[in-house]
């Protein structure tokens, strides 16, 4: 038996699915090796490590597909799983789905589908995202999950949505209303306003006993209502909960991910990203960028003396006074513990300057959250930006606006200090320019 790397196995007590499974991975090559029972499955699976498992949700001793991927991941942590079921219900495949189960395919197994899916999965680069469930397989179906896979983010799922399921109705307009949860407008709409007279429907999308959006949908009048095949209402219902579920879970994912959670700033990871982009933006279209590090003057005093939550507090307090005087656009970021940055594209050294010292007053100013003693933390300000010689890279970048923040340390803190004013820079500048 083969035992590569690129095997596929199946977990059935019913070994009927098997010809349909073979058939449909035949084009794909691959090794199918089937097990009855989940001891032989979990066997076969530490040995072949499969690229690909299919479980059948009443293996006896199977205690739930989530459980099963967790048994599944130490030993083959690269595998995806799929489940069949018979009859999914809606709320459980969604569960399915959102533990990291790969896809549910409804038995028994439509071999078109699978391929699709398993197609879908080895195509490098091309995220996981036509996971959804199988349904009778015809082109109204197909039609709505192509145009709702591919959407990892809900503002163009909703707008697809919106434009399938007056496609699939013929309905004269569809308009989704979001929930909370979703960074989106709260109302999308697709065609013209209805007549007067005309007949309206409209469809929640569960999730979890909570309705994420609804679909209302509105015909010209009550015939052309009733004419329509009640299964496409039902399936655009529970075939956008899932999608759209899967939008939310992966939105909640990037914004975890990239958000520090105690200021909601972005991330060290975000800022360096973000850091590159700009700097090679600006350089393209030779805009200036400017950077400010800043890092709270004796901050371990403050820890010390009132304890770390009151340090959090003051933490809060800085970043949300960042936000106050930045704009739309200026990338602010918690870079360490008590160190952060504001990367401000389109602004100069001046600019910068301005900046920083309305930060300077607003903390100087604004009101000290209640909860928090009644002191005045104060900041010590590095600027540096890419007109400057010595600026080669973005990591340059960093490098002398951290030197110009320990400049401002030494200068004897709440100072805001510029690369021109290192000791040497102007010296080396004004060689430049005494040999130019
Ligand atoms: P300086 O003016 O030289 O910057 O003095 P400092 O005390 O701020 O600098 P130092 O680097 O010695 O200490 C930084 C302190 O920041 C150490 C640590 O207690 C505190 N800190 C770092 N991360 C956190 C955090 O997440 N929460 C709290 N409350 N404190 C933190
Ligand atoms: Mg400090
Ligand atoms: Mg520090």
């Amino acid at each position: 038996m083969d035992m590569s790397f690129n095997n596929v196995v199946v977990l059935d007590q019913d070994p009927k699915s098997l010809p349909r499974v073979a058939r449909a991975l035949r084009p794909f090559g691959r090794g199918i090796l089937w097990a009855e029972t989940l001891e032989d499955g979990l066997g076969l699976i530490s040995e072949a490590r499969p690229f690909l498992v299919l479980v059948s949700s009443d293996l006896p001793g199977l205690n739930g597909p989530a459980n099963f991927l967790e048994t599944v991941e130490p030993s083959s942590p690269k595998t995806r799983v799929i489940v069949l079921a018979k009859d999914p219900g809606l709320d459980e495949a969604m569960d399915w789905v959102a533990q990291g189960i790969y896809a549910v395919l409804a038995k028994p197994i439509n071999p078109e589908r699978l391929r699709q899916v398993v197609g879908r999965l080895k195509e490098p680069g091309r995220s996981p995202s036509y996971q959804g469930f199988a349904t009778p397989q015809d082109e109204k179906s197909l039609l709505l999950y192509r145009s709702l896979a591919g959407h990892q983010n809900s503002g163009p799922l909703l707008e697809s949505l919106a434009q399938t399921a007056r496609t699939l109705t013929g309905a004269t307009r569809a308009e989704v209303w979001v929930g909370e949860g979703f960074n989106s407008p709260t109302r999308l709409a697709d065609g013209d306003e209805p007549p007067r007279g005309s007949c309206e429907v409209t469809l929640e999308m569960p999730w979890r006993g909570n309705s994420l959006a609804s679909l209302k949908l509105s015909f010209l009048n009550q015939q052309s209502l009733d004419a329509l095949d009640p299964l496409t209402l039902h399936e655009l219902q529970w075939v956008g909960s899932l999608f759209l579920s899967q939008a939310m879970c992966y939105e909640q994912a990037v914004r975890m991910a990239s958000r520090d959670p105690l200021t909601g700033l972005f991330n060290r990871r975000i800022f360096l990203e973000q850091l590159d982009r700009e700097y090679y933006q600006s350089h393209r279209y030779n805009s200036p960028l400017s950077l400010i590090i800043l890092d709270l003057d004796r901050f371990k005093a403050i820890n010390d003396t009132y304890g770390h939550q009151t340090g959090d507090g003051y933490l809060k307090w800085l970043a949300d006074t960042m936000d106050l005087v930045t704009r739309a656009g200026d990338v602010t970021a918690r870079i360490g513990g008590e160190e952060f940055a504001i990367l401000l594209p389109r602004s100069d050294l001046d600019q910068a300057q301005v900046l920083a010292n309305r930060l300077k007053e607003a903390l100087a100013n604004n009101k000290i959250p209640d909860g928090l003693p009644q002191i005045r933390p104060t900041i010590s300000q590095g600027i540096a930006d890419i007109s400057h010689f010595l600026i080669k890279s973005p990591a340059d970048l960093v490098y002398w606006s951290d030197q110009a923040m320990y400049l401002a340390k030494r200068s004897g803190r709440d100072a805001i200090k510029t690369l021109v004013e290192l000791p040497g820079q102007r010296k080396i500048e004004d060689a430049q320019y005494a040999f130019q």
